[in-house]
């Protein structure tokens, strides 16, 4: 295929990584010495994204792609552990991808800047122990586990710590509420220190006096992804932090 009829392919038309428009150029592969690869490569001006493509000659939906340089800011997080880490994807699972990968950021901004109204939030009737009638459930999350939090060294993995309880967790306007095997554990949103994630896990520190706490998830499918989760925790923490402070004012935090 020439080059002129590659034009309409969607890797060429916008960045399936950034998502920026007439950013991307193929360009013929080097081969030294017999050592490189057959494929174009293509180079995304905006996001500098490299990535391999194979138009192949079954029409245009037969084309695959497999990236080999992202930028790993946070901005791309979701992208760059779908779309940078996938190898070889075919036309329609990269397209899925980079949607889903578009979905996500854009929540990602909302939750920043206040907005949750998309989480569709409720109130559960009658509510869980715990809970008061006035809560509004943001995020209902599975196999979350509640744990001591061993001081932070760099030798801390974050998996350490003694499990205390584990169960369902429930994130409110006001409160966590874990419905532990155990027993139940409410905390408020102000007892929250900080949050932390990365590819496989979300965190959440809490203050328990003399001691620091966590509540620590997995990252598993169908649930909201990592930093989407710990992004909408800290979006909660403010907003009640606004109501109990009402002169206090917040920065949006910069990607
Ligand atoms: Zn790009």
């Amino acid at each position: 295929m020439s080059a002129q009829t590659l034009d309409h392919l969607p890797p060429l038309q916008g960045c399936l990584y950034c998502h920026a428009e007439g950013s991307t150029t193929l360009v013929e592969s080097r081969k030294v010495l017999g050592i490189g690869s057959d494929y174009p490569v293509l180079k995304c001006s905006h996001c500098k994204a490299v990535a391999l493509l194979d138009v192949g000659a079954g029409g245009e939906d037969s084309w695959r792609i497999r990236y080999r340089r992202v930028p790993h800011t946070p901005r791309y997080f979701y992208l760059a552990r779908h779309l940078g880490k996938a190898g070889w994807l075919s036309a329609e699972k990269a397209l899925a991808i980079s949607t889903d990968g578009y979905v996500q950021r854009t929540r990602v901004q909302q939750a920043r800047q206040g907005d949750l109204v998309w989480l569709q939030p409720v109130r559960l009737d009658p509510p869980p122990p715990l809970m008061r009638t006035d809560e509004t459930v943001y995020l209902t999350l599975r196999a979350v586990s509640f744990q001591q939090a061993p001081p932070q060294t760099v030798f801390t993995r974050p998996e350490h710590g003694d499990v205390l309880d584990s169960g369902k967790l429930y994130v409110t306007n006001q409160k966590l509420h874990l419905l532990g095997q155990r027993q139940d554990w409410s905390h408020r949103l102000s007892d929250i220190q900080r949050v932390d994630y990365g590819n496989e896990y979300w965190i959440v520190f809490i203050n328990a006096g003399s001691q620091m706490q966590k509540y620590r998830g997995m990252h598993m499918d169908g649930q909201l992804d990592p930093q989407l989760i710990t992004t909408i925790i800290e979006a909660l923490w403010r907003l009640s932090q606004m109501r109990s402070e009402p002169s206090t004012s917040f920065d949006v935090l910069p990607e």
